[in-house]
């Protein structure tokens, strides 16, 4: 079959191609920056990022690279199953930091996060959706939590942090600038208690050594003894970070 792509020039479309008798789809996009076209594989997600300029034929390209992806393809079924189900309605429950918590919407002045509920302001919702508000929510909770966990951990280090900045990053989840601003994604809220403190405590041995060294490994230990059990959850689990599945 013969299909003109020029028409679709500076579109971002998808390919659904079959390799070795399994249907692969694939994300194609243009970019100004792209000087020749390469493949992309995030979480979950395969990316053909082509030039504006030029005339390229996806299909050619993606045969071309059938082993890498195909084995990118598998890697991406096996972390589509392990992204959560979300439901974002009145009543659904969300686990947070390993705790089931309920939504509940209701009339009242603002959202806020209780120990097994969380509250969702209807006025709020009216203005935007459920979905934003819950994240709002969420994104508020984990700037307190982290700067609950800061203060617990930031005497027994050399150094102190400046500002910490809550982000959404797609696959950072904590970072130290050389200003000394700490930076942490919000979803880490969505995993367990120990993963959060681990990345405070890392983020916070960081205003000591810049680098990810033997010392900085051990000063990390001495403050979080079984941080590897939270590091390795990080590395397995990441699909369970993802907050909308519909990414
Ligand atoms: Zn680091």
């Amino acid at each position: 079959m013969v299909q003109s792509y020029e028409v679709l020039t500076l579109l971002n479309f998808s390919v659904e191609i079959y390799l070795r008798d399994q249907q692969v789809s694939i994300e194609v996009e243009y970019s100004g920056k792209a000087s020749k076209p390469g493949l992309r594989y995030r979480k979950g997600v395969i990316k053909l990022v082509l030039p504006e300029k030029g005339c390229f034929n996806p299909e050619k390209i993606i045969l071309d690279n059938e082993d890498w992806v195909l084995d990118r393809w598998n890697e991406a079924q096996k972390f589509r199953e392990k992204v959560p189900e979300r439901k974002f309605e009145d009543g659904a429950s969300i686990e947070t930091m390993g705790t089931e918590r309920k939504l509940v919407v209701e009339k009242r002045q603002s959202n806020a996060v209780e120990d097994d509920r969380i509250l969702l302001a209807q006025h709020l919702i009216d203005q935007t959706c459920l979905k934003d508000q819950l994240e709002k929510a969420l994104r508020n909770h984990c700037r307190e939590v982290i700067h609950r966990k800061l203060e617990a951990y930031v005497s027994r280090v050399d150094g102190d942090y400046e500002k910490v900045f809550i982000r959404d990053q797609d696959t950072r989840w904590g970072s130290c600038s050389s200003k000394n601003n700490l930076n942490f994604n919000w979803r880490l809220i969505l995993g367990p208690d120990h993963v959060l403190d681990y990345l405070v405590v890392h983020e916070i041995v960081h205003l000591e050594i810049k680098n990810h060294g033997q010392t900085f490994w051990e000063r990390v230990e001495e403050l979080r003894p079984d941080y590897r059990k939270s590091r390795d959850w990080l590395k397995q689990n990441n699909a369970k970070l993802v907050f909308d599945s519909n990414f």
